[in-house]
């Protein structure tokens, strides 16, 4: 069984570019050079500079020595809430800004839900001083002020989605719009490992930097590159592609994916597409995705912007399917008390979406003599009104 993605664009059943005709000449060209593109040697050497010197990498692989001795077993916390940015996102967007550079792009267009993917596309745009339109549904524009203003520091133009919900979906359909409008001098930064091939596959392979320095790391501190299990949490799952990666072919490693169970998996109000989600077509693959009967995508719910998404990436459908992952659902609840408590035993305030990881400790026993690395996927600092309005501190 393989892992990785096929030439046709398939992990297992799931995956493929099922999109409109008019986009057929963006998507292909992208699917025609992405590999040859990140195989040369000057787009490596420019990639790793920025990752290092700009982005801050390699971060660290952290014993937490407190959190260990309360769950009994050994945990590492791979840093990635010590990005610039404040999250793995940005491996992602360096690596696309350069790629958009290749291909002779001038011109970058990005959908955002909470800001997050907005804000660390239109930070490698001012960097390389590119044009940068983000769409944004009128609902999260007003949901999430700090985050525009960011994006509109950094100079990006954020133009809202007027239609439907007016929320992601929506924010989604006119970036395609633009994108067909605009063939030849716009590149589509997507930020998670969803939508057409080859995105899942590039954006895997922008984020397997982080299992790539795990490897290095874990070997110098426990002699081997392989842990017991690596735990990340998955919201498209492109930061749980990027810790999984290097270890995918690796059985003696148990990977363990979390979704957001939201108040619970049978509410109604919910983001376990493991559970809940079948086969269909969302942003242009096919995965597992919550629906109706009728095919209704249903709006997910989860107290985590970045986990609030009703489907995952076809490798994580693939590897939910083939049982190379565990998927674990964890709710709101679950996911604050865990936050809460890294704050306190470690000096650490995680994202909520990390929080979700970290939830996992109450609900999966390891053992004493087990090396689990789980992935702090991005710091607190954007959900500090959430958690004060949760514990009302
Ligand atoms: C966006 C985000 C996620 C979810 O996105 P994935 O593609 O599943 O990684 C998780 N954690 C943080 C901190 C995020 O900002």
């Amino acid at each position: 069984m393989s892992y990785f993605v096929d030439k046709q664009g398939y992990y297992g059943n799931f995956g493929g570019a099922y999109i409109p005709e008019m986009l057929y000449p963006n998507v292909e060209e992208l699917a025609q050079k992405y590999l040859t593109i990140m195989q040369e040697t000057s787009f490596q050497k420019e990639f790793k500079d920025l990752l290092k010197d700009y982005v801050g990498r390699p971060t660290p692989l952290y014993f937490a020595k407190r959190l260990s001795k309360k769950y009994q077993t050994k945990i590492y916390l791979k840093r990635e809430d010590l990005n610039h940015t404040g999250a793995h996102k940005i491996n992602n967007t360096i690596g696309q800004i350069l790629m958009a550079k290749k291909l002779g792009k001038n011109r970058i267009i990005a959908e955002t839900g909470a800001g997050q993917h907005g804000v660390a596309t239109a930070t490698v745009c001012a960097l390389m001083g590119i044009e940068c339109i983000v769409y944004m549904g009128e609902v999260d524009i007003a949901r999430q002020a700090p985050n525009v203003a960011r994006m509109k520091m950094l100079g990006a133009k954020v133009i809202p989605a007027l239609s439907g919900s007016r929320t992601l979906k929506d924010a989604t359909n006119e970036a395609i719009r633009d994108w067909i409008n605009n063939p030849v001098d716009t590149h589509y930064i997507i930020g998670s490992v969803v939508g057409p091939h080859p995105y899942p596959d590039m954006v895997a392979r922008f984020q397997a930097i982080i299992s790539e320095e795990i490897k290095k790391q874990l070997q110098e501190k426990e002699g081997t590159e392989n842990p017991d299990y690596v735990i990340a949490c998955v919201g498209g799952g492109s930061n749980a592609a990027g810790a999984f990666y290097h270890y995918l072919d690796n059985d003696n490693v148990k990977l363990i994916a979390v979704e957001a169970a939201g108040l619970g998996i049978h509410s109604g109000q919910s983001a376990a597409t493991s559970v809940l989600g079948k086969e269909g077509i969302i942003h242009g693959s096919r995965t597992l995705l919550m629906q109706t009967e009728d095919g209704q995508i249903t709006e997910p719910y989860s107290i985590s912007a970045g986990l609030d998404y009703p489907g995952v990436g076809p490798l994580h459908a693939h590897l939910c399917q083939s049982k190379r992952a565990e998927f674990i659902s964890i709710t709101d609840d679950e996911a604050m008390k865990a936050g809460l408590e890294l704050c306190k035993l470690e000096g650490i305030i995680p994202a909520i979406e990390s929080s979700h990881a970290l939830a996992v400790f109450n609900t999966k026993k390891f053992k004493s003599t087990d090396v689990v690395v789980l992935n702090l996927s991005g710091r607190g600092d954007k959900d500090l009104n959430t958690y004060i309005n949760y514990f009302e501190f």
